[in-house]
């Protein structure tokens, strides 16, 4: 074989992936269930490199220069495995297997251990950024061995985003820790996307501003320290005109967000590792809540607001108040994902280098943020870092805007506007702070009903109050 690379799965990612290694001068074997497809894409694109086409897989495995490495682009789940079973078969020991899909991370550990049986390398490759990031350079997040990443790395890095001549593609960890990073990710861009709507609804409550003012407001905001990809692109969203009415295009969407699940496939495992990711979850309940028709017609219809009237007098002061709490609450978000980053790097030994997440998170993918330089210098600071937002950097730049932040929350709440993530996030900054927590009632109500013991504050051992009997406290290890 001469191929330097194969891609199987000629939808719209695996093309432009195909494509971006082409571009960059790879020898690409390309192959697609439905033949049509790899015809069209050497027909369409073909003088944009060379492409090796195969019918079969069989070919398609044959036409891969030794060590074979082979991309897979399907749909997740099912499929993944049907081609992974099948490129399997022809290859040889020593060869490696990518999965570049969305895949979850428990099943990548899974595949990965069968085809370890097998002499194969498995690589679960998070990608993101859409198909313009696939075409032009995205985030890459591969996992699997570190052998393989000797021989596919610099392929990655090739056609990854650049920010600062510096490659979005690192090497992440064994197994599934491609995956899982990529999960986060995608779980950190909820809450990242809550956040903003949640800033919109209330500058458009309080203020009465429209959707286009708000629009110019995120536009200044993307030039500081929010400068990102989410705030750019709805600064647009917010100023374009519905062409069908001529109303703000966001007033003609109808307000119910759906989801593909990797927001609560990050929920789900934070609750397996028992990490608090509550920005997280609250954007994806926010989701589910938003799509809650029946209950939100039934709650509109019968629940009373008993909510004051807005009444903001200091324009500016509020969208400055507004652009902290933001900050603050987005600072709370990724710290939270990089700690279950962490937890689960230790529980499944993965070995994560959290300041390297965020630098390849620069460019390339949906969360991509002049912010996340903060983060890669925070961990450069100190590796083991135990909280992102007790860094130096970030204690200061939340610390500036805690009083905004109380201000916007409780402002919201006395205004009856939901505010589920900066709320929430308040409260963790709040919870995670404090000198002493309630826990300390909860505990104790455990060993009042279940006898499941409590420590002291003031000695060592394990206790239990004989609650039913003459309360003697008894010292059980
Ligand atoms: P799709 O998820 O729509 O999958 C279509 C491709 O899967 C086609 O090539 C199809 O072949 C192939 N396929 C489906 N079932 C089988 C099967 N049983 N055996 C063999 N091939 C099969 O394509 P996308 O390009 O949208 O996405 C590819 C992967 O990338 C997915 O896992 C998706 O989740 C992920 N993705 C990632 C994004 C990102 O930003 N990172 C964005 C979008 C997707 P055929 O032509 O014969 O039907």
């Amino acid at each position: 074989g001469v191929a330097d690379i194969g891609v199987t799965g000629l939808a719209v990612m695996g093309s432009n992936l195909a494509r971006n290694f082409a571009r960059h001068g790879h020898k690409v074997a390309v192959h697609n269930r439905t033949y049509a497809r790899t015809e069209r894409l050497v027909s369409e694109h073909g003088d944009e490199g060379t492409f090796v086409p195969s019918e079969s897989v069989e070919d398609f495995v044959a036409s891969l220069a030794k060590p074979r490495v082979a991309l897979i682009m399907v749909k997740a789940g099912g499929p993944t495995d049907a081609v992974i079973d099948e490129l399997a078969e022809y290859m040889e020991p020593g060869d490696i297997i990518v999965d570049g899909g969305n895949s979850h991370f428990p099943d990548t550990i899974r595949r990965e251990r069968e085809l370890k049986e097998k002499g194969l390398h498995f690589v679960g490759m998070g990608v993101s950024g859409g198909e313009e990031g696939a075409l032009n350079g995205p985030s890459i997040m591969p996992g699997g061995t570190k052998e393989s990443y000797d021989r596919l790395g610099p392929m990655l890095e090739a056609i990854s985003a650049h920010v600062d001549g510096v490659p979005c593609a690192t090497y992440v960890g064994t197994d599934g820790a491609g995956h899982f990073v990529k999960m986060v990710h995608n779980g950190i861009e909820y809450a990242d996307m809550q956040l903003i709507a949640e800033a919109y609804d209330l500058l458009r409550q309080g203020l009465g501003a429209s959707a286009a003012e708000i629009g110019k407001i995120f536009e200044e905001w993307n030039a500081g320290d929010l400068e990102s990809f989410l705030i750019e692109i709805s600064a647009d969203v917010l100023q374009h005109t519905d062409p069908q009415t001529g109303q703000a295009f966001v007033d003609v969407v109808l307000d119910q967000a759906e989801q593909k699940g990797t927001g609560r496939w990050t929920v789900q495992n934070a609750l397996d590792l028992g990490v608090p990711i509550t920005g997280i979850a609250e954007a994806t309940f926010a989701r589910a809540l938003s799509g809650s028709v029946p209950q939100r017609e039934a709650a509109r219809a019968a629940l009373p607001g008993d909510a004051g009237t807005w009444d903001v007098t200091d324009r500016d002061a509020f969208i400055e108040d507004v652009r902290l709490a933001l900050y603050a609450s987005k600072v709370v978000a990724y710290s939270q994902g990089f700690d279950q980053i962490a937890a689960a790097s230790a529980e499944y030994g993965w070995n994560i280098d959290r300041g390297a997440m965020a630098r390849i998170w620069r460019g390339g993918c949906i969360i991509r943020a002049r912010f996340l330089n903060r983060i890669t210098e925070a961990y450069e600071r100190q590796a083991d870092l135990p909280l992102l937002l007790a860094d130096p950097y970030f204690t200061e730049a939340v610390g500036n805007g805690v009083a905004a932040w109380r201000r916007v929350v409780s402002q919201a709440a006395l205004n009856g506007v939901p505010t589920p993530a900066f709320a929430s996030s308040l409260s963790y900054y709040d919870g995670i702070r404090a000198a002493r927590l309630p826990a300390a009632l909860i505990q104790a109500q455990r060993d009042f009903f279940g006898a499941h013991t409590y420590h002291r504050v003031d000695q060592e051992g394990v206790f239990h109050t004989l609650w039913s009997g003459d309360r003697s406290e008894e010292k059980q290890s």
